[in-house]
C-alpha cells in the first residue's frame, strides 16, 4: 500500500436527481483526500471540432488550478488522456501505471470494444436514453461541419504532470493504481460527458460498476452535441441535460468550487443566465 503525506478531508455538496421526479437531491459528503482519485478524461491538444478544441483551450487553465489544489490536498491525480499515452511513454506518471501490482477486480472489466479502448456503452439495466442525439458526434459549429479525424496527439500541454500523479488510459492499470492505494472514491472530470467521460474504461460505467463512490465535477466538462439535433436545445442546456443524465442514473456531481473555494468555471460562450 501506498500512503501519502498528511491529507484533508474534502467536503463535497453532491448533487443527484430523484428517477422518477427529476428532482435534485443535495447532500454532503466529506471524503478522505487520500482515499480519492481525480481522473482527467481526454483533455487532448487539439480536436477534430473547432468548437470542441476551442472549449477545451478554455478549461484547461481553469481545470489544471483545480487539479493543482486537489494534489495539494492529497488526492491522487489520473491523467487519462485516450489513445495518445504513447506520447508519455519514458514518463515517470506513465511507469507509475505500468507498474502498479496487478489486482482482481470484483466484476470483469469491460472488453467491449470502441475507439481503441474497451468501452462501456449505455446500459439500460441502468440508465434511460441519453436526453441528447448525438449520433452525428455532436460538432456544434454554425455552418460548415467540421470533419471527423483522428486530431489529437497528446494531453492539452497546460495541464501538468507532477511528480506522484499517473498517465493511463486503460481499465485495467487504473483499477491496479486505486486498489494499489485503497482508494474508493474516484472524481471524474474532463471531456466530453456523453462519450468519453461516461464510457471510456477508466470512466463512470465502469468506476461506477466496480463499486466505486464517483462523483462528477460538473463544471470541469463539456459534451459533443449539436444544437440542430434533438433536443434542439443551445448547446450548454445539451450539457445540463446529460449532467442531469449522470445525476439521475450513475453518481452524484459537485462543482470545483468545494476544491477552489472558487466560482464554479463557465465558458464564455455561455450566455444563459444561469446554469448551475
Ligand atoms: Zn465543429
Amino acid at each position: 500500500m501506498i500512503s501519502s503525506s498528511p491529507a484533508e478531508d474534502i467536503e463535497l455538496i453532491l448533487r443527484s436527481r430523484d428517477k422518477q421526479s427529476d428532482k435534485t437531491e443535495i447532500t454532503n459528503a466529506k471524503w478522505k483526500a487520500e482515499k480519492t482519485a481525480l481522473i482527467i478524461c481526454d483533455m487532448w491538444d487539439d480536436h477534430w471540432c473547432k468548437s470542441a478544441a476551442r472549449r477545451v483551450g478554455e478549461l484547461a487553465p481553469r481545470l489544471n488550478e483545480t487539479v493543482k489544489i486537489a494534489r495539494e490536498k492529497g488526492i491522487f491525480i489520473i491523467h487519462a488522456p485516450s489513445s495518445v499515452v504513447d506520447f508519455y511513454k519514458d514518463t515517470p506518471q506513465r511507469k507509475l501505471a505500468q507498474n502498479a501490482p496487478f489486482a482482481k477486480a470484483p466484476i470483469k472489466l469491460s472488453t467491449a470494444p470502441r475507439w481503441g479502448t474497451n468501452w462501456c456503452w449505455t446500459d439500460p439495466k441502468y440508465e434511460g436514453v441519453l436526453p441528447i442525439d448525438d449520433s452525428d458526434m455532436g460538432c456544434s459549429c454554425e455552418g460548415e461541419k467540421c470533419e471527423i479525424r483522428e486530431a489529437w496527439s497528446r494531453q492539452f500541454e497546460g495541464i501538468e504532470l507532477v511528480e506522484g500523479d499517473a498517465l493511463t488510459d486503460d481499465g485495467q492499470e487504473t483499477y491496479n493504481l486505486l486498489a494499489e492505494r485503497g482508494i474508493d472514491n474516484v472524481i471524474l472530470c474532463g471531456v466530453h460527458l456523453n462519450m468519453c467521460v461516461l464510457g471510456r474504461p477508466f470512466a463512470i460505467r465502469q468506476m461506477v460498476k466496480l463499486g466505486k463512490n464517483v462523483a462528477l465535477m460538473r463544471d470541469m466538462t463539456d459534451t459533443m452535441y449539436n444544437p440542430e439535433r434533438p433536443p434542439g436545445v443551445d448547446h450548454f442546456t445539451g450539457t445540463d441535460l446529460v449532467i442531469g443524465h449522470v445525476e439521475k442514473y450513475w453518481c452524484p456531481s459537485f462543482t470545483s468550487t468545494d476544491i477552489t473555494g472558487k466560482e464554479p468555471f463557465r465558458f464564455q460562450e455561455d450566455k444563459r443566465q444561469s446554469s448551475d
